[in-house]
């Protein structure tokens, strides 16, 4: 951007703020993912007026501008990889409203998802979707990115909770999609095409979320197994003998190993796998459950079948599995996070390729995940220094979309496309797949303006983990 773009925002940011400087611009120049892209300028706003000039003005200027909520993206969502502006949307944080007459919540994009749950928890209601960075991300990068998490098995994802939104357009229009009504049908539903678009078609300034009532009881148990494939086993059994679990969570050795080295918890070391059950619902319909599930993992051939004995115990045992993420780091400084999702009947098959493309390509790869529905995080951690190295996980990486999309999968359960995955999406969309999305973001964003590079493969783009 030139000076007289730089000088053309500040005229149009009265009340925020507009960073410049070299510092500023780094903190904003990476997410969770990979890769460094330096933006020219970072505005900070909560003024929705503010914003809507911001967008027209970068559309006449055709600047790029890269919506950001925490920037915890797994996939380069926020990243602005063509320069331009930075819009933090973060500070937009002042409305969390819960409505338990019409059992909804509105809230501004930048809330922290965590709040939203204990909000709702305080009125004896309840947000389901929890994302394992709830206490980190904002709903509008959860919004964006159609965020799922441990408890999509059983109540769905971040598009099942939102009724209504409010949205500026890339040519700077504000429009208002769905109400706070659970039903509307009323013509194309633009509030589910927003959810999920990455950013790539409007800037949510304002969402309506439902509510369901907050379930009486929750119970946990955790499965041990000597085989990663039994694990597997277990979880297909499990779903298809009519329980439905509020969370299934599956752990490798691997995550154990480095959890407990990070932070003990007591975790079955030796052993090959862990799933982590957690029951909610009526409290004797729990405690019978719970009965059924533990016959089920011993006849698969589980070493044991542990039930916490306090809820101190309960809330331990689901600290240890958000451990993983940041545990797995202290093995290697590179972590490439990946959410390859398969239908749940495959979960054993997909588990079996992960241990030969792990063999395969000598690789530090850690499985980990929401098992129940089928969305496994296999992470692979490595040094980005170690070139060669990462020309091998390169190659890991194609080699498990690969297996996930032969398998009748996805290339991505919850953590979006962005820029990490964009090579792969006509592998499986096909050609005509991915032109119709296409024209669904030239008919929104003619000049591009909005989060461009994300999404959408350029001519030739491959992965690319090397800086
Ligand atoms: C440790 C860890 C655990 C995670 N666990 C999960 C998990 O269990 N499930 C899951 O789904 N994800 C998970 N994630 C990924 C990530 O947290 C989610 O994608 C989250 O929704 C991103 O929120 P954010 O506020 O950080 O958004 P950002 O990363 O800043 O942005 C994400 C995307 O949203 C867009 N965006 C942000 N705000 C707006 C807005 N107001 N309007 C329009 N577009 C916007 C951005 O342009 C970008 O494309 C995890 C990440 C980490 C680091």
């Amino acid at each position: 951007m030139n000076s007289r773009q730089i000088h053309g925002v500040r005229n149009v940011i009265a009340s925020g703020r507009v960073l410049t400087d070299e510092a500023d611009r780094y903190s904003y120049a990476y997410d969770g993912s990979f890769g460094t892209y330096l933006p020219d300028i970072v505005v900070q706003t909560n003024k929705v007026d503010e914003i809507l000039d911001l967008m027209k003005f970068a559309n006449e200027e055709l600047i790029p501008v890269y919506p950001r909520g925490q920037s915890t993206s797994l996939s380069g969502g926020p990243l602005p990889v063509y320069g331009g502006i930075v819009l933090d949307m973060s500070v937009m944080n002042d409305v969390l409203e819960i409505d338990d007459q019409n059992l909804i919540a509105v809230v501004s994009p930048g809330v922290l998802t965590a709040d939203i749950h204990k909000a709702a928890e305080q009125k004896g209601l309840f947000y389901p979707p929890d994302p394992s960075s709830s206490h980190v991300s904002t709903i509008g990068g959860n919004l964006a990115e159609n965020s799922g998490g441990p408890r999509g098995l059983k109540y769905g994802v971040t598009k099942d909770y939102v009724i209504g939104l409010e949205v500026i357009t890339p040519q700077g229009e504000l429009i208002r999609t769905g109400g706070a009504t659970v039903k509307n049908v009323t013509g194309y539903d633009l509030t589910k095409l927003i959810v999920g678009s990455e950013g790539t078609l409007g800037i949510i300034t304002k969402a309506i979320l439902r509510l369901i009532p907050k379930p009486a009881a929750t119970k946990t148990a955790m499965a041990i197994f000597d085989s990663l494939v039994d694990a597997g086993t277990a979880i297909s059994k499990i779903l298809s003998s009519g329980i439905l679990p509020s969370k299934l969570e599956l752990m490798d050795q691997a995550s154990m190993v480095a959890v407990e080295n990070y932070e003990p918890c007591n975790l079955p070391i030796d052993a090959a796998a862990m799933i982590l059950i957690e029951l909610d619902g009526h409290p004797m319909a729990v405690e019978d459950e719970l009965i059924k599930v533990r016959h089920l993992c011993d006849r698969v051939g589980a070493v044991e079948v542990r039930i916490p004995a306090n809820p101190a115990e309960e809330v331990e045992l689901w600290k240890a599995r958000k451990l993983v993420s940041p545990a797995i780091v202290r093995i290697k400084p590179t972590k490439i996070s990946e959410d390859a999702t398969v239908p749940r009947s495959k979960i054993p098959e997909m588990c079996q390729r992960l241990q030969e493309i792990k063999q395969k390509y000598n690789l530090h790869l850690v499985v980990f995940g929401h098992a129940g529905d089928g969305n496994l995080h296999p992470n692979i951690v490595a040094d980005k220094s170690d070139k060669e190295e990462m020309r091998r996980v390169e190659q890991a990486v194609s080699e498990i979309f690969e297996a996930a999309i032969a398998l009748g999968g996805t290339l991505s359960g919850e953590h979006g496309i962005g820029l990490m995955k964009a090579p792969f999406m006509e592998m499986e969309l096909g050609a005509i797949g991915v032109q119709m999305m296409k024209r669904i973001k030239q008919s929104w964003d003619p000049n591009n303006i909005l989060n461009p590079g994300k999404i959408f493969p350029e001519p030739g783009q491959r992965l690319v983990l090397t800086e």
